[in-house]
């Protein structure tokens, strides 16, 4: 999962990147109020943790450009704004959750995942698809009831392919869902991890459409 920090107070983003990376959620970090402006027009993040009290522009006047914008991505506000005329200012302006300083990392990192198991439109953090089932908290998977052995990366592509059934998923998208800004993508990355996926779930789980990208492929029975 790839989850967008705006954030002014970089020991807070810091901490942020490295907690949720033991989650399996990659973390972009971005300091300034006038850089997030455009954030979600480039990167397809799957959350956003926003600070309201940023430089240059309010993390509150940001939220409202997004929300006008028609950006639909969940936004859970992190903020020592913790009186209640700002929660609730937050909330209607269309932030999904509200959370105070100081915060436990833990909780940041439950609340983003029910955030998003809601956008995908599922209530529960399970996954299933025929044999094949997904925790999307614990990050893993299991085949017939048996756990697979997962890389993070073939875990973000698998969790990327069973929430777009039917959809063609091109290269660039799915290495914008598995990669942060600043790590480096082997050209054929993607291709060694369908491969490999292929191997653990079965060769028709991934249908390749060439010149496209991939698309999720019969249900393993
Ligand atoms: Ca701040």
């Amino acid at each position: 999962m790839r989850i967008l920090i705006l954030e002014d107070d970089s020991a807070i983003a810091d901490g942020l990147i490295a907690g949720l990376q033991r989650y399996n959620m990659h973390a972009d970090w971005l300091s300034s109020g006038r850089l997030g402006l455009s954030a979600l027009d480039t990167t397809p993040y799957d959350a956003v943790i926003l600070d309201l009290g940023l430089p240059q522009v309010d993390g509150m006047d940001i939220l409202a450009q997004w929300r006008a914008a028609g950006h639909k991505t969940p936004v859970l506000i992190l903020t020592a704004r913790d009186a209640l005329p700002d929660r609730l200012a937050g909330l209607n302006s269309g932030a999904d959750d509200y959370l105070c300083k100081p915060f436990a990392l833990d909780e940041v990192a439950a609340r983003l995942h029910a955030l998003i198991r809601r956008s995908q439109g599922r209530s529960q953090s399970e996954i299933h698809y025929g044999a094949l089932v997904l925790d999307t908290i614990a990050c893993s998977a299991s085949l017939h009831g048996k756990a697979l052995n997962l890389t993070s990366h073939e875990w973000l592509l698998l969790q990327f392919l069973v929430t777009h059934p039917g959809r063609v998923l091109s290269r660039a998208q799915i290495e914008d869902k598995l990669y942060g800004w600043d790590q480096e993508v082997e050209s054929n990355a993607v291709q060694v991890y369908v491969h490999h996926l292929r191997k653990k779930i079965g060769h028709d789980f991934i249908i390749t459409r060439r010149g496209l990208g991939y698309q999720l492929g019969s249900m393993p029975q």
